[in-house]
């Protein structure tokens, strides 16, 4: 289903979420848990392509709030807060390919009555570093987009919260990754893996701890991965000595990695780095308008 024909179709939010859900900008899968089985939904056809879940069985136990267990998601709640279903928030990742569209974007998050709209740039790790050069913008392309945000934020305050998020690649200082390296929260993967980041793993050096061994008071307080960015006795200069290093925290750990192959050093975004030249160079790249478009995408394995 197209963005179009969303538009041209006044919908519902309820209805919203489900589509949302088939586009795959919000994955669900329902399940229902009987008599402590976990069922598989049926199959679905999305867009012409069958997708076959398969059926699976995981024993108990659950521990399952029935309080939660709930179709009206405003009724019966004690908290005060939730009066007409819960904030809607529409989360749009942009990138070269679809920067164009951003009033088309917002058009779409107005239709469907959202309380809060991200725009968020793209953030190049993992696969979209793979595939910088098809998705990383122009500053032209940024600049347009942004001024057409700006002109849906101020027209739509007090309605819809609106946020546009620069890539760090057009910033001149780093964002406060994970709001620092182990210093508020804990990721834990399907595997049990306790990390600071979703990509910690791909650094290496580090020893994760599992929470299927370990607890995660005792993870949060005494694992080395944890320990190993945390605070600034790790910072090397210029970051050691500069008064942003308690806002920004050094910046990215992965990024600092993945582009310089030193999870230790100031992450390249910012303008400060003596590694700043890569970032400066994939921004030059950038600015040809005769880029490639052709993605990279990930190959299924069997
Ligand atoms: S030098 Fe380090 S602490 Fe200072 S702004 Fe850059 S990344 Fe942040």
């Amino acid at each position: 289903m197209s963005m179009d024909h969303l538009l041209r179709n006044r919908i519902n939010r309820r209805r919203a979420l489900g589509l949302l859900g088939a586009l795959g900008a919000a994955p669900f899968v329902a399940r229902s848990l009987r008599g402590g089985v976990a069922h598989a939904a049926p199959t679905q056809i999305v867009n012409g392509t069958t997708c076959v879940l398969t059926p699976s069985l995981t024993e108990g136990p659950y521990f399952v709030d029935e309080r939660l267990n709930r179709s009206d998601l405003t009724s019966n709640t004690t908290n005060t807060g939730v009066v007409n279903g819960l904030p809607l928030t529409l989360n749009i990742v942009l990138h070269r390919q679809n920067l164009s569209r951003v009033a088309d974007m917002i058009s779409l998050a107005e239709q469907l009555g959202v309380d809060r709209l991200e725009l968020a740039n793209t953030q190049y790790l993992a696969w979209a570093l793979l595939n910088r050069a098809a998705l990383l913008p122009s500053q032209v392309e940024l600049d347009k987009a942004r001024d057409v945000a700006r002109a849906a934020r101020d027209r739509l305050k007090g309605k819809i919260e609106l946020l546009f998020v620069l890539p760090d690649y057009y910033s001149d200082r780093p964002k406060a990754c994970m709001s620092g390296w182990g210093k508020r929260y804990m990721l834990v993967s399907p595997d049990g893996l306790a990390l600071p980041c979703h990509l910690a793993h791909t650094l290496p050096g580090l020893s994760f701890d599992n929470v299927q061994e370990r607890s995660l008071s005792e993870i949060w307080h005494h694992s080395s991965a944890f320990a190993a960015f945390r605070g600034e006795a790790w910072m090397p200069e210029p970051c050691q000595s500069c008064e942003r290093r308690t806002i920004d925290f050094g910046g990215c750990r992965c990024q600092a990695f993945h582009l310089t192959g030193d999870a230790a050093a100031t992450d390249p975004a910012c303008g400060l780095s003596p590694k700043h030249d890569l970032i400066v160079q994939a921004r030059a790249a950038a600015q040809d308008q005769l880029i490639p478009l052709s993605l990279r995408y990930r190959e299924i394995r069997r």
